[in-house]
C-alpha cells in the first residue's frame, strides 16, 4: 500500500427495512448521506430468504435516485437454477455490482444447497455472466469465526479472488495491524485485489459487544473496559467511539488503504460525524 493524496472512495452499507415506515426513514438516511458522495451503496441479504426482496427493493431504490447500488448475494441453501434467475434479475433491474457471499443457514433451515462456499458462487457468476458484474467477497482480518485457522482462511480467500472477486470488503476491525497482516499475507499467496476496510462506528456498547461475539470481530480490551465504564451514558460513549474510529481511519488512510466501507445501521449520524472530522465527501 502506498500514501497518495488523491480523495479516498469511501461505499455505506444500509440493511433492507422491514416496514413502510422503516423505508421512509431509510429513503431520509440516504438523502442525509448522500452529500458524502459514495462510490456505491450496498444492501445486505438475508440468507434463506428472509429479506431477499427487501434487498432488490432498496437497490432499485438508490440506482433510481442516482447512485451505484450493490446487492449482497449470499448463496447458501440455493440451487444453481435459483441463483441464475436471480443474477437475471439483477441484470434487468440495471445492476453491475454484487457483494458474494456465503451467508450464513437460519436456525431450523435445511441444507446447503448446490453452493458450499463463497468462491463457488463467484466462479458460477463469472461462468454464467462474464464480467457483467463487479464483484465484491468478503474479507476477516481477524479469521472467520468457522475457520480451522487463519492459514486455512486465507487460502479460502485466495480461492474467491481465483474464482473472479475484483474485491473485497472487510468484516470490521478495531485492530488495524490485523488488517495489515491479512493483506501482507493475502498478497504473499498471490491475491492482489483491493481489501477496503469495513468500518462500524461504535455508538452502542452492548450492541457491539454482542454483534462481535457473533461474527468473529475482535473488541480490544482496552475499548471494552472504558465502554464498560461508561455504563448507560450515551453521550460519552459515542464522542469516545468517534475519536476511537477516526484515529482507525486516520491510520488507515495514512497508510494507503483503497477506501473505506462504512457499516451505516442505516442511520446518517455517527458516519456524518465520522466523516466530518476525517474531512472526506461534501
Ligand atoms: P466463505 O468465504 O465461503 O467462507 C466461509 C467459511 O468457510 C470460512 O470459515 C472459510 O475459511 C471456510 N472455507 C471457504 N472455502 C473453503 C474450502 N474450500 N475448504 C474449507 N473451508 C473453506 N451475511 C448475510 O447473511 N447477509 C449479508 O448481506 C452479509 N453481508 C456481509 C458483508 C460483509 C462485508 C461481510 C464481511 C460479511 C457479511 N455477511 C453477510 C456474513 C457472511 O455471510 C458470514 O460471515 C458467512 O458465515 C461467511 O460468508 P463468506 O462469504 O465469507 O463465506
Amino acid at each position: 500500500m502506498t500514501h497518495t493524496n488523491a480523495p479516498l472512495p469511501i461505499s455505506m452499507e444500509f440493511f433492507p427495512p422491514k416496514t413502510p415506515d422503516g423505508a421512509d426513514k431509510l429513503a431520509a438516511v440516504r438523502q442525509q448521506l448522500y452529500p458524502l458522495k459514495p462510490t456505491y451503496c450496498s444492501v445486505t441479504y438475508g440468507a434463506g430468504g428472509s429479506t431477499q426482496d427487501g434487498t432488490l427493493n432498496t437497490v432499485r431504490a438508490i440506482l433510481s435516485e442516482g447512485f451505484d447500488a450493490a446487492p449482497h448475494f449470499s448463496c447458501i441453501g440455493a440451487s444453481k437454477a435459483t441463483v441464475r434467475t436471480q443474477l437475471q434479475q439483477f441484470k434487468e433491474a440495471g445492476i453491475r455490482r454484487i457483494v458474494a457471499l456465503r451467508g450464513d443457514l437460519p436456525s431450523g433451515y435445511g441444507g446447503f444447497g448446490e453452493f458450499r462456499y463463497a468462491s463457488e458462487l463467484v466462479a458460477f457468476i463469472r461462468e454464467e455472466t462474464g464480467d457483467h458484474f463487479h464483484i465484491e467477497v468478503a474479507a476477516y482480518p481477524e479469521m472467520h469465526p468457522q475457520a480451522r485457522n487463519p492459514q486455512a482462511d486465507i487460502k479460502a480467500y485466495v480461492a474467491k479472488v481465483k474464482a473472479g472477486a475484483n474485491a473485497a470488503l472487510t468484516q470490521y476491525f478495531y485492530n488495524s495491524d490485523a488488517y495489515f497482516r491479512f493483506v501482507e499475507e493475502a498478497e504473499a499467496a498471490g491475491a492482489f485485489i483491493p481489501v477496503i476496510p469495513g468500518i462500524m462506528p461504535i455508538t452502542n456498547s452492548s450492541q457491539l459487544l454482542r454483534f462481535s461475539d457473533a461474527c468473529g470481530a475482535e473488541v480490544p480490551r482496552w475499548i471494552r473496559t472504558r465502554l464498560e465504564g461508561f455504563g448507560d451514558d450515551k453521550a460519552s460513549i459515542q464522542a469516545f467511539g468517534l475519536d476511537v474510529v477516526t484515529d482507525l481511519c486516520e491510520q488507515l488512510r495514512c497508510a494507503g488503504v483503497p477506501g473505506l466501507h462504512f457499516y451505516t445501521m442505516n442511520q446518517a449520524g455517527p458516519v456524518q460525524a465520522l466523516c466530518d472530522r476525517l474531512g472526506l465527501g461534501a
